[in-house]
C-alpha cells in the first residue's frame, strides 16, 4: 500500500512521542494510531521485570478510554532515533483480533511502507 500524507504524519507524531516521553529505561517504544475520522492516539511502552506491556496494546486501550473506535492505521517507533518498529508477535495478533482492516506502518524510516495487519507473518523478526 502507498503511504499517505497521513501515514508520514502519523509516524512524525510517534517519533515526536517517542523523543518526548521515552527518556528512560521504562519507557522505549511509542505507538500512534489514527481512527478513520483522523484522530490520533498515542502511547508508550512500559518496561518491568514482570513483562510490562507493548505501545501497541496501551494505544488500544488508551483507543477505548477515549472512545474513539476502530483505528485505522498505527505505527511504531524506538526511541533515541531507532526507527519504525515492526509490532511483537502477541500485539500483531491483538491488533488483527481487535482491528482486521487496520493497515500497519513498517520501516525503514526513510522508506517506510503500509501493509495490512493480516499481511504481517507471525515470523517477521522483531527489532529490540
Ligand atoms: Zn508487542
Amino acid at each position: 500500500m502507498a503511504m499517505r500524507d497521513t501515514d508520514r504524519a502519523l509516524v512524525q507524531a510517534a517519533s515526536a512521542v517517542a523523543k518526548l516521553r521515552c527518556r528512560s529505561a521504562a519507557h522505549t517504544l511509542a505507538s500512534a494510531a489514527r481512527t478513520a475520522d483522523g484522530r490520533v492516539v498515542s502511547a508508550v511502552n512500559v518496561v518491568h521485570d514482570t513483562g510490562g506491556a507493548c505501545a501497541e496494546v496501551i494505544a488500544v486501550g488508551a483507543a477505548a478510554t477515549q472512545a474513539v473506535g476502530q483505528l485505522e492505521t498505527i505505527v511504531t517507533v524506538g526511541d533515541r532515533g531507532r526507527t519504525v518498529v515492526i509490532p511483537c508477535e502477541s500485539c500483531r495478533r491483538l491488533l488483527a483480533d481487535h482491528f482486521p482492516a487496520l493497515r500497519v506502518i513498517v520501516g525503514p524510516a526513510d522508506d517506510p511502507q503500509v501493509v495490512p495487519i493480516a499481511d504481517l507473518s507471525i515470523s517477521i523478526p522483531q527489532t529490540p
